[in-house]
């Protein structure tokens, strides 16, 4: 395949999710997140879905593919796509370099505490996805209320302490090691830059 494929990486918090979300936009990329894709699913796997999510606990591999498939073959990736959240372990990466060529890695860093501070105080509009942050930014104007779309906002489950604990965890032990597999193709960003100087040097480098 021919599609360009970036992979968005960082700690829990870092803010690769909302980057990844602008950059898309920009670019005419899909977003991909598969922790969103987990979110959103329905039927008989939810209830399992959500009680790993919820304790901090990856899903198992064969699962996260499986959807990853479903959702990579619809109309809008073929211009190029924008992965958050996947490859999240070395076996993951090695099964997408069976399918596709990685592009680029954007890695923002963040320290853990930093993330740890980040995460407790993240908020998700769960109508538009919009995210805000009590503790640091971007806070909305009305407290607990989205700004774009007047929902009242909602705190992630597993964005408690042991799931946050257990998360940044699995981040050093597990994912950490495919930077190291990617090594020639990454792109390092100063995570703690504003959210629009972040875009625009991740824009820069991706042109
Ligand atoms: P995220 O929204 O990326 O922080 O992901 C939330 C949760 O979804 C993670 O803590 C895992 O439980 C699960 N998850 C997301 N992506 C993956 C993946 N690639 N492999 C396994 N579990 C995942």
């Amino acid at each position: 395949m021919t599609q360009k494929i970036y992979l968005f990486m960082g700690i829990q918090g870092s803010g690769k999710g909302t980057q990844a979300k602008r950059v898309s936009e920009k670019l005419k990329l899909a977003h991909i997140s598969t922790g969103d894709l987990l979110r959103e699913t329905t039927g008989k796997l939810a209830k399992e879905i959500s009680a790993y999510i919820d304790d901090g606990k990856m899903v198992s591999d064969e699962l996260i593919l499986k959807i990853l498939k479903k959702r990579i073959s619809k109309a809008d990736c073929k211009n190029g796509i924008i992965l958050d959240g996947y490859p999240r372990n070395i076996k993951q990466a090695k099964t997408l370099d069976s399918k596709f060529d990685v592009n680029k890695i954007i890695k923002l860093h963040i320290s853990d505490r930093e993330s740890i501070k980040r995460l407790s105080g993240r908020y998700t509009c769960p109508k538009c996805k919009a995210g805000y942050n009590m503790l640091t930014v971007p806070k909305p104007k009305k407290k607990g209320i989205c700004d774009k779309c007047g929902e009242k906002l909602i705190q992630r489950d597993d964005d408690h302490k042991t799931a946050i604990k257990r998360r940044i965890k699995d981040y050093h032990k597990k994912t950490k090691p495919i930077l190291a597999h990617y090594k020639n193709k990454i792109i390092k960003i100063n995570g703690l830059q504003s959210i629009e100087q972040i875009t625009k040097d991740i824009l820069s480098k991706l042109k």
